[in-house]
């Protein structure tokens, strides 16, 4: 399929898990992708295997990210596609959350992705598409998760403002909410290894259709929202978790 042949497309996080996987299949639809990364051998690594641009840029900084736009610009002019994807998990109780681990998640998960829009928008073409990554944790309650639910619940919260106030541009953004999918996040957040297996195991007995979601089933989503063939779509925010967010008491 080449639906995305012209456009050019901007992938914050993309050297690692959803981001990786959405970068490639973007390319594969014919897009010029740019991936962003905090970590320069990272970005490096996973922009040569794909063989597409890697630009070092930690969203948290907002300098960093004037820096991004400038370089975006001069290379490539304006884009078509925003994926705002990079975030990190940090698991916390109530009682216990620190204002570090508080300013961390906001920063990177809120905070790094609004300024990433906002910064990004005198470089997007009319009709541009924007996806954000949120989480269905915006809405489940799940234990630990309070500070990491409440980014991504603010995240969907801008993103259905920010579509009637694109729309008189055409700019689509929407919101797309995963529920557990295989990749690095959860290692990141140091827990031990059988604590992680105990913990993927305990998810995966929520999860209906009996899975993980993989990198993949992501992309194929933010491919399609990002497409021409989504040119109806803003302001929309689609669950992608195997039916997580359905709850069942019985299964
Ligand atoms: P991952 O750890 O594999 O990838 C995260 C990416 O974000 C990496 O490329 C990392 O370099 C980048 N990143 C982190 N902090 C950054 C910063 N300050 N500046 C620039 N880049 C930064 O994890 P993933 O699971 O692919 O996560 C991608 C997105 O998906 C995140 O927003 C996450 O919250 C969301 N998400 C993940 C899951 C899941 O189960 N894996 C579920 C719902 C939502």
């Amino acid at each position: 399929m080449s639906t995305l042949k012209g456009k050019i497309a901007v992938v914050t996080g993309g050297n690692s898990g959803i981001g990786y996987a959405t970068a490639k299949k973007l390319t594969e639809d014919g897009a010029t992708v740019i991936i962003t990364g905090r970590s320069a051998e990272r970005v490096q690594k996973a922009a040569s295997e794909l063989n597409i641009t890697g630009i070092v840029a930690d969203v948290s900084d907002l300098s960093a990210i004037d820096n991004l736009v400038e370089q975006v610009k001069n290379q490539f002019g304006n884009i078509d596609i925003l994926f705002v994807n990079a975030g990190i998990f940090s698991p916390a109780p109530i009682g216990q959350i620190s204002e570090e681990m508080f300013d961390n998640q906001m920063g990177i998960n809120f905070k790094g992705a609004v300024f990433t829009v906002e910064k990004f928008i005198p470089i997007l073409n009319d009709e541009a598409s924007i996806i954000n990554l949120s989480s269905i944790n915006a809405y489940t309650g799940m234990p630990n998760t309070a500070i990491y639910a409440a980014s991504k619940a603010a995240l969907n919260s801008y993103t259905r403002t920010a579509a009637t106030e694109l729309a008189p541009r055409k700019i689509r953004i929407n919101a797309v909410n995963p529920g557990p999918v295989e990749t690095p996040i959860f290692e990141k957040t140091g827990m031990p290894e059988d604590q992680l297996k105990e913990f993927a195991q305990a998810i995966k007995n929520r999860i209906p259709l009996g899975r993980f979601g993989k990198p993949e089933d992501i992309a194929n989503l933010v491919a399609f929202l990002a497409s021409d063939i989504a040119s109806f779509i803003t302001g929309g925010e689609y669950n992608i978790d195997g039916g997580t967010n359905i709850n069942p008491l019985l299964s």
